[in-house]
């Protein structure tokens, strides 16, 4: 767990992937492409990157239409993105979205949106209830002077009211900003203040520098507060860059979470190799292994296994040795020709102590 404990939630299932109530933080991505071809590419390629839960938009009919392609061809739960047209909302459930994403504020009417909690209702799917600080009704902007935290908040609780009034509680809540202080704030007032799971994202978030730094402050900071069921880091650009953001996030957050923890120094005088291409190496190796463990990739032999010695593995080399170590004790010096050989034996021994099995990449180091 984080700093502090993860908060209670209720446990919402999408497909097949629970979340909430202590399950893993899931990982959630949206395609951008429009064309079928285009959408099957990408899903695929977002499951093979590590994302939990797929959202695509359905702006018309003729997107209804991939619902249930996708849905025969992944198994990855499918979340549908609709905005204005509660018609298309049903027609989602309906043709086997596992999930939907709505702003009740911008359906049109009560009238509208109980039909589509009629149809969840029937079908047993969720409804992300997603509100936008672009998007709040104009009586709470008014109300607080702006698309403040307060405002959000109380526009999501009023939603939830009305949820709630029509007996469906098969919810998860969203409030997002491209504010990162207004993101915190929202989140952790509405985490006090209810039991559903909450999505965690900063919205309009940037292209990839701007948006890792801003989403890792943001959810950082909420995951760090035991708040967030689900994560989005929202990246103009190449969808699997969110994933690996996402991941890293996640793993700097949450001691149990998947994967392997890549450190390296920042090099200096006494490294005698080019340090970038052996942490390509590394992460080229490491990037099937879901166990969390931190390796260290250091710039020098001399310092290296003492700068890093709480790293479960490490190597380091200088332009004729290299060296394998494992909590800062050295477990092997091999010439430099052997030393990626030789750290790949170390790795697949360490996985297997702590796996039972290795599962991980055993190729062998070639060049
Ligand atoms: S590990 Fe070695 S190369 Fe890296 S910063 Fe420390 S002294 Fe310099």
């Amino acid at each position: 767990m984080g700093l502090r404990k993860r908060r209670t939630s209720k446990s919402i299932r999408i497909g097949n992937v629970i979340i909430g109530d202590g399950y893993p933080v899931a990982i959630q991505s949206m395609v951008n492409k429009r064309d079928i071809i285009g959408i099957f590419e990408q899903i695929k390629q977002l499951e093979k990157s590590g994302c939990d839960i797929v959202r695509i938009a359905i702006p018309d009919e003729n997107a209804i239409g991939f619902i249930p392609k996708i849905k025969q061809s992944f198994s990855i739960p499918l979340v549908a993105d609709i905005h204005f047209d509660y018609k298309l909302a049903i027609r989602s459930i309906e043709m086997g979205a596992d999930k939907i994403r709505i702003n009740p504020g911008n359906i049109g009417s009560d009238k509208k949106v109980k039909d589509i909690i009629k149809a969840a209702k029937d079908y047993d799917v969720p409804i992300r209830i997603g509100v936008n600080s672009g998007s709040l009704k104009l009586e709470y902007i008014n109300k607080y002077g702006g698309p403040t935290a307060k405002a959000m908040v109380e526009n999501t609780l009023d939603f939830v009211k009305f949820f709630e009034d029509n007996d469906f509680t098969n919810i998860v809540l969203s409030l997002k900003s491209s504010d990162v202080i207004t993101t915190v704030k929202s989140n952790i007032s509405i985490a006090k203040k209810t039991e559903y799971p909450i999505h965690i994202g900063v919205t309009e978030a940037g292209p990839v520098f701007e948006s890792t730094v801003r989403s890792s402050i943001g959810l950082g900071y909420l995951l760090l507060n035991g708040i967030g069921d689900t994560i989005r880091v929202s990246i103009t650009g190449n969808v699997n860059n969110e994933i690996a953001v996402a991941k890293e996030i996640l793993k700097n957050c949450i001691p149990e979470a998947k994967g392997v923890r890549i450190i390296s120094c920042p090099t200096c005088g006494r490294t005698e190799i080019n340090l970038e291409n052996l942490i390509n190496f590394v992460k080229d190796a490491t990037k099937n292994i879901d166990t969390p463990i931190t390796i260290a990739v250091m710039g020098c032999i001399v310092n290296g296994p003492g700068e890093a010695k709480h790293a479960d593995l490490g190597i380091a080399m200088d332009h004729t040795d290299g060296i394998i170590f494992r909590k800062g004790k050295i477990v092997k010096r091999v010439q430099y020709a052997d030393v990626r050989d030789s750290f790949i034996e170390e790795l697949n021994s360490l996985i297997g102590e702590k796996n039972g099995t290795y599962t991980g990449n055993t190729k062998k180091f070639k060049g």
